[in-house]
């Protein structure tokens, strides 16, 4: 049976501290969001969880079981004995006594060097996921899974996890639309989660896909903004979306999206725009061919 997750999400990398605690607030007790995509690695979640710890005092009437919270263990905490301590710290930032889901970041470990820059460090995929079952057992974590694994790395995982991964968080919009990993996910019970699902953050000299010609003329045609042409498209097809934004008429206009039901040709056509374009390159970031 695939887990439940609310099917909205608040994303929160590159939301700045000083900005990220509003946006959380705004999105839980203001745009109804149930779900906030966390990690360790965006360097925010202290803030976040002085949010929590307001909401979940019970002034708004809205209960920590009401709001799933995920996080994810970062690559510089792969070792298996810093993976309970990584784990506690994000519980600690985040004042939660549980997550909801906690994702292995990415399938590759970093260490860092003495003069502060990283490195690869080879440890294998196996050992980190056995203590994150460990979580599981003790009864810390309600789920865990991975972010960013392939279809092959899935396949190996799941031929010695002794927990399936609940979740796999990819890089989901429509000039990357991995059609394929979707349904080998879901054939197995292991939900999607799309991130960057508006495309990501736009660079410079680069069309963004909101600007893309087929998306303005379905948003004119429903009625909607490009942003929620994209992130219906992936609903539509039972994948998780998380959006980011710190502003609040964005934070309310991402989660009005349930609404349309694009018709099976508009969907093709919005699949048909696949180039598999990727914001978040490990090649480009880290000069890693992670998915070559
Ligand atoms: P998104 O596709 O959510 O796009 C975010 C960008 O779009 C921001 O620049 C935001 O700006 C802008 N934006 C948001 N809403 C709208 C709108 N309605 N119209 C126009 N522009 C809009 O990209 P992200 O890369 O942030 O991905 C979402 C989340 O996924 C992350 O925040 C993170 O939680 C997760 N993630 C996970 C990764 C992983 O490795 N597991 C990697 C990358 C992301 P503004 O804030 O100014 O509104």
């Amino acid at each position: 049976m695939k887990l439940k997750i609310p099917q909205l999400g608040l994303g929160t990398w590159r939301s700045e501290v000083g900005e990220v605690g509003d946006a959380v607030k705004y999105a839980i007790t203001e745009a109804g969001y149930k779900h906030i995509d966390c990690a360790k690695a965006y360097e925010n979640e202290a803030e976040i969880g002085l949010v929590f710890e307001d909401i979940f005092n019970g002034n708004f009437g809205i209960l920590r079981k009401d709001i799933f919270v995920t996080s994810k263990l970062s690559n510089f905490d792969h070792h298996p004995e810093d993976v309970l301590k990584a784990y506690k710290k994000t519980l600690s930032d985040l004042k939660l006594d549980y997550l909801d889901l906690y994702l292995m970041h990415w399938g590759i470990a970093f260490k860092k060097n003495p003069d502060g820059t990283s490195k690869i460090d080879p440890v294998s995929i196996k050992d980190t996921w056995t203590e994150m079952e460990k979580l599981v057992e003790k009864g810390l974590v309600k789920n865990i899974g991975v972010s960013n694994f392939t279809a092959m790395m899935l396949n190996d995982l799941l031929s010695y996890a002794k927990v399936k991964p609940a979740n796999n968080q990819v890089e989901i919009h429509p000039y990357n639309s991995q059609n394929e990993l979707i349904d080998f996910c879901h054939a197995r019970d292991i939900t999607v989660t799309a991130y960057s699902p508006i495309g990501g953050q736009a660079k410079e000299g680069v069309p963004h896909l909101l600007e893309n010609p087929v998306i303005q003329k379905l948003a004119k045609k429903y009625n909607k903004t490009p942003a929620q042409i994209i992130l219906n498209w992936n609903i539509s097809r039972d994948v998780i979306v998380i959006p980011k934004s710190t502003k609040a008429e964005r934070i309310l206009e991402n989660s009005q999206i349930f609404d349309i039901k694009l018709t099976a040709e508009e969907t093709k056509e919005i699949d048909s725009l696949n180039i598999n374009y990727r914001t978040c390159d490990p090649s480009a970031m880290w000069r890693i061919p992670y998915f070559k």
